[in-house]
């Protein structure tokens, strides 16, 4: 099978290749792969994998739809299925408590073992959801980790009340502006940074209260947006650039939620302002089957429609990966790995 194996750091490193193709086994079930979408991770694996156990080659990618070559527990040969990245153990105090992304045991495909940019790609059954037939194969594909991401970053970590003002930082990327959508689909006032006139007129155009964030410091925006109180929740998944300015930003006893730190992880934390604006921080990565099961509802629902920023063909990996690092994209890369449902026959 047509595989994308990670052979070396760096874009040099990453071939598409012949893989050998995973036999069918207990308790799992193989997909015919259809479309994955470029995560972070992918980057940070190809130019390091520092601190994640693996051993190269590897094939990468984390997320991804497919259609199940084998029968599992709710899944029939053929059905269209979607992927949730971990494999979990099912049996340590966090599975137990429902919350899959703290196992103690969690292997993450294309970070500790083969992952999904591929034909052909094996799961845990456990792992694997059905979707309706008939979805936007492309949406489908962003949700595993960037939707998901956003998601209990949004809903998970704090309570947002109708009319709650959330800020979501670096809007333009992937999980931000999963997160943009899904605070505003929970009813919030959702303020974004971004910068470039063509990021800038999106946001505006689709409803957004958008601050450029080359255009001074966010923070005195926020707050002259806010009449002075700042935000009740601050998104940031960009790091050191954006953290101090993030920290300045949220209302007296508000929160900061990150999930990654592209720029930079070791930010001045700023004790001072943290204990007497008694703000809470929170650290979230990935979300729960649980969290999983309802953003596919809204996304099955009509409810949230994930942007694509292109789809490109499996063979062009390399380049779609530079795609997802270059600061002019807006929303997602997909890689369409197998021609897609209603379209054989084309
Ligand atoms: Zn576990």
């Amino acid at each position: 099978m047509r595989a994308v194996l990670l052979r070396g750091r760096g874009p040099q490193g990453v071939t598409v290749d012949e893989a050998t193709e995973p036999g069918l086994m207990p308790g799992r079930v193989r997909l015919r792969m259809l479309a994955a979408s470029v995560n972070r991770v992918d980057l940070y694996m190809r130019d390091s994998g520092e601190g994640i156990t693996h051993t190269l080659p590897q094939i990468m990618g984390v997320d991804g739809v497919g259609l199940a070559l084998d029968a599992g527990p709710g899944i029939a040969p053929g059905d269209l299925c979607i992927i949730y990245p971990y494999e979990f153990c099912g049996s340590c105090p966090h599975c137990l408590a429902g919350d899959q992304p703290l196992c103690l045991n969690a292997r993450i495909l294309g970070e500790h073992r083969d992952g999904t940019f591929a034909e052909v790609v094996s799961v845990p059954a456990a792992s694997v959801l059905r979707l309706q037939p008939g979805v936007d194969i492309a949406g489908a594909a962003t949700l595993g980790v960037g939707w998901l991401t956003a998601w209990r970053m949004v809903f998970g970590k704090v309570t947002l009340q109708p009319g709650s003002t959330v800020l979501v930082q670096g809007a333009g990327g992937g999980v931000a502006q999963a997160a943009a959508l899904l605070a505003r689909m929970g009813g919030a006032r959702v303020i974004v940074t971004t910068s470039g006139a063509a990021k800038i007129d999106h946001f505006r155009a689709t409803g957004f209260e958008v601050i450029d964030h080359a255009a001074g410091p966010v923070s005195r925006a926020v707050l002259d947006l806010t009449d002075g109180a700042g935000a009740d929740l601050v998104i940031d998944n960009v790091g050191a650039a954006t953290w101090g300015q993030s920290l300045r930003s949220a209302r007296r006893g508000g929160a900061i939620v990150t999930c990654g730190a592209t720029t930079g992880g070791a930010p001045s934390a700023d004790l001072q302002r943290l204990f007497v604006r008694q703000l809470s921080i929170h650290g979230s990565t990935m979300g729960s089957l649980t969290e999983f099961r309802r953003l596919i509802d809204c996304f099955e629902a009509g409810r949230i429609v994930p942007q694509i920023d292109c789809i490109l063909p499996l063979d062009r990996t390399v380049e779609a990966l530079a795609r997802a690092e270059d600061p002019a994209r807006l929303g997602k890369v997909v890689l369409k790995i197998a021609p897609w449902p209603g379209e054989e026959t084309k």
